[in-house]
This record gives C-alpha cells, sequence and structure tokens, in this order.
C-alpha cells in the first residue's frame, strides 16, 4: 500500500498549490475547460505529456494509448475511444494544435517490431498492428542495420502514420486546410532528454529543445 500512500501525498501537495486559497486557476477551470491543445501521447509512465511541457491544470487535452497511434476514420459501431477524443477535441473545445508525441524506448513499437501479428497478446499486436505499415518501410529501408535503429525509425514513422491518419477524418482535414488547425509531431527521446520534431521541409525529425547541458 506504499505506492498508494505515495499517491495520496502527492493529491495532498496539489491540494495546496490548487485549493489553499491564493491559485485562482481552478475557480476558472471549475467553469469548463477551454485547452488550446490535444496531444496524442503513449501510455507509458516515462512519457507524461503534462510533465513534459510543464503544463498546468486546463492547458492540454491528452488521450494517450499504447503507442500513441491515431487510427483511420472508421465511422461504425464500433467502440472508438481515440476517435471519440478527436471529435470532442476537434469539434467541441475547436483546439488549434494536435500533437502526436512519440518517444523513444517505446515498448509498443517494440512489441510490433518483434512480432508478427498479434503475438502472444490478446489485444496489442493488434492494436500496434495498425501502424504496420511503418514496419514494413522500415524493414525495407533500413534492412541489415541494428534493432536499435529499425526500432528508433519504427517510433518515428508511426507518428508519421498517425498524422496522415489524422487527415482521414472530415471535419479535422477541413480545419487543418483552411489554417484553423495545425498538426504536429514531436519525438521525446528519452535517453538524451531531447525533443525533436518533424519537419515536412527535411522530411525528418530535427531538435526542437537539444540536450541539456551539463
Ligand atoms: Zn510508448
Amino acid at each position: 500500500m506504499e505506492d498508494i500512500a505515495r499517491l495520496i501525498t502527492g493529491f495532498r501537495r496539489f491540494q495546496k498549490v490548487y485549493f489553499r486559497g491564493d491559485n485562482e486557476l481552478f475557480d476558472e477551470l471549475k467553469g469548463g475547460q477551454n485547452p488550446n491543445t490535444l496531444v496524442i501521447g503513449c501510455c507509458d509512465s516515462r512519457v507524461d505529456p503534462a510533465i513534459l511541457t510543464d503544463s498546468a491544470p486546463g492547458e492540454l487535452f491528452v488521450v494517450r494509448n499504447v503507442g500513441n497511434l491515431v487510427p483511420p476514420y472508421e465511422p461504425d459501431a464500433g467502440h472508438h475511444g481515440i476517435s471519440a477524443a478527436l471529435e470532442y477535441a476537434v469539434c467541441g473545445l475547436q483546439v488549434q494544435h494536435v500533437i502526436v508525441l512519440g518517444h523513444s524506448q517505446c515498448g509498443g513499437i517494440a512489441y510490433l517490431m518483434k512480432n508478427e501479428g498479434a503475438g502472444q497478446s490478446e489485444f496489442i499486436g493488434h492494436w500496434v498492428g495498425m501502424v504496420s505499415a511503418a514496419k514494413q518501410e522500415v524493414e525495407d529501408r533500413l534492412s541489415g542495420k541494428p534493432a536499435e535503429v529499425k526500432q528508433r525509425a519504427c517510433e518515428q514513422a508511426a507518428i508519421l502514420l498517425s498524422l496522415d491518419n489524422l487527415l482521414t477524418f472530415p471535419w479535422l482535414r477541413e480545419k487543418a486546410e483552411k489554417g484553423q488547425l495545425f498538426l504536429h509531431g514531436w519525438y521525446f527521446d528519452l535517453v538524451k532528454g531531447e525533443l525533436l520534431s518533424y519537419s515536412p521541409d527535411t522530411g525528418a525529425f530535427q531538435p526542437l529543445v537539444r540536450r541539456a547541458k551539463a
């Protein structure tokens, strides 16, 4: 129960900051949220978008899933949690930015690279198989390269595939084409502590924030 006690203590610290009476943020937020940015991140415990960007409550609308993937537009009777969050963020909250935030050492992408089809999992293999085209592209392009090189390339290729999938949602595409919505592909290198961003001009991920100097 020690782990849970730590969380409760953590909530006490949070409460002190926001509900001690001298911070008005939640006075405003209790009336509703108005975030400008949607982040699609990975479930990985090391890559919390709010912590990585030092964001306050109310700033980011966040969806997290294994591998930070965006499924294609499939308007059927399935239970599409990511698509529902996208719809709410884009059509309801009218966010101006959508960031697909990938990262190095991603277990979801590692699973995709190591397994054919579903592998031994009940759900994971099928889920990450959504970006099997990214794996195939990397296997073809980097055939013979070390597994870590392919893994990183696949983590980045999966971000690009998710950005493509975002544009299959007609209401999202319309806003992007009108310049009312901006899409970003970010990659957090958790070994170097760097943040990279995809540049359509160069076709590569380039540092947004380089590694900190000692
Ligand atoms: Zn991950």
